[in-house]
């Protein structure tokens, strides 16, 4: 059986990040579910279908064929084909993937393939259903959240060092938007799973919460 260790929690709380770090110091591959779900969204928006047409979205989804690879490493999302993975954090793209990931058929595609390389080698995964959905049986199972105005002002950092001009304003509207979505849509909503523990990033540096995720894994 493979090791599964599961981080959920809303956007911006610092889950790729702390999930790299883990997956690097455990020797685990480390599973962004977000890119997949990114990667649906653009393959959606480089076919210009309308983002409120569920049965488009639907018949669509079902013809991107999303693959992971890593390279150094690192994942790289592949969509038929082409290394897409630097297309993927923008905030169109993240806005898409949003309502895109509320449809089920988008949804079981990729959970499917989560549940395939989960199987296969020793995970960490992180996501919005992980423990709720993905991997109900993971052995780690970590609710990761932070305050909307510490989760913005991270992600306003990480875009301007990237050098896009962005409003902080505009990014907190987004991500409360985007919190909204994702904890009321009607399939697996982000919620924390009740064997979950939880952890608020908001006052805590990214190594004590790498410290307190390892301190779990040793416990069980
Ligand atoms: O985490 P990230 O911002 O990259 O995720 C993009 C979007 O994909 C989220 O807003 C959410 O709607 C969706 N998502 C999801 N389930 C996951 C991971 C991401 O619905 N397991």
């Amino acid at each position: 059986m493979s090791y599964q260790i599961a981080i959920d929690g809303p956007a911006g709380a610092g889950k790729s990040t702390i999930a790299k770090e883990i997956a690097k110091q455990l020797d685990f591959i480390y599973v962004d579910t977000g890119a997949m779900y990114r990667a649906m969204a653009l393959y959606l928006l480089r076919r210009e279908i309308p983002v409120d047409d569920s049965e488009q979205i639907s018949a669509a989804s079902q013809k991107a064929d999303i693959t992971i690879a890593y390279k150094n490493g690192l994942q790289q999302v592949l969509l038929d084909g082409e290394n897409v993975t630097s297309f993927l954090r923008t905030e169109e793209v993240g806005n898409m993937a949003s309502v895109s990931s509320a449809n089920p058929d988008v949804r079981k595609k990729l959970v499917e393939l989560q549940r395939i390389l989960a199987s296969r080698e020793n995970v960490v995964m992180d996501g919005r259903d992980i423990g709720t959905c993905v991997l109900p049986e993971a052995n780690v199972k970590v609710y990761l959240t932070a305050s909307t105005a510490c989760r913005a002002k991270r992600r306003y950092d990480e875009l301007t060092a990237k050098g896009e001009v962005c409003d902080l304003d505009v990014i907190e509207a987004d991500i409360a938007k985007r919190d909204h979505q994702d904890m009321t849509r009607e399939h697996s909503p982000l919620r924390q799973a009740e064997d979950a523990v939880l952890l608020d990033s908001s006052d805590l540096t990214i190594r004590e919460v790498v410290e307190r995720i390892l301190a779990l894994v040793k416990e069980r």
